[in-house]
């Protein structure tokens, strides 16, 4: 294990746990940028990537196919809801969709069956803004 980046990884770490919702790669950089941090653009991916493979972030694919991180409250398996405006983030339990899940694997003889739902939509203070943006238009 070479110990020599961790600095680095720590501050990755301190940016994911700083963003309010998920985030890409890009944008953590250019926030770690803003801070005069030194840390390239592929050692956030890097960085990233392995906080995700360890279960100290979470990370999903936005509906444009980039991957975004968050540094989660919950350690175990849930789900979210994330607004695709400003990027608000809740975490959900889905007990209908663990068994609905699980049922459709064991039907078709499925075991260790995972799988990944996040709901993107707009939340209810930038939908009431889109409302009132039309209005006043
Ligand atoms: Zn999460
Ligand atoms: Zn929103
Ligand atoms: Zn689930």
């Amino acid at each position: 294990m070479v110990q020599r980046n961790t600095w680095q990884r720590e501050r990755v770490r301190e940016a994911l746990a700083d963003s309010r919702g998920f985030v890409s790669a890009q944008s953590l950089h250019a926030a770690l940028r803003e801070d005069n941090t030194g840390i390239g653009l592929a050692t956030v991916y890097r960085t990233l990537a392995g906080l995700a493979a360890q279960g100290e972030a979470d990370s999903l694919q936005s509906p444009d196919g980039e991957s975004l991180y968050r540094a989660c409250a919950s350690p175990g398996h849930h789900h979210h809801l994330i607004c695709r405006s400003c990027g608000l983030t809740v975490e959900i339990a889905a007990t209908d969709v663990e068994q609905w899940a699980h049922r459709t694997a064991a039907t078709h003889g499925f075991t260790e069956a995972e799988h990944v739902v996040d709901i993107f939509g707009l939340c209810s203070a930038c939908t009431q803004a889109r409302v009132g943006e039309r209005d006043a238009g």
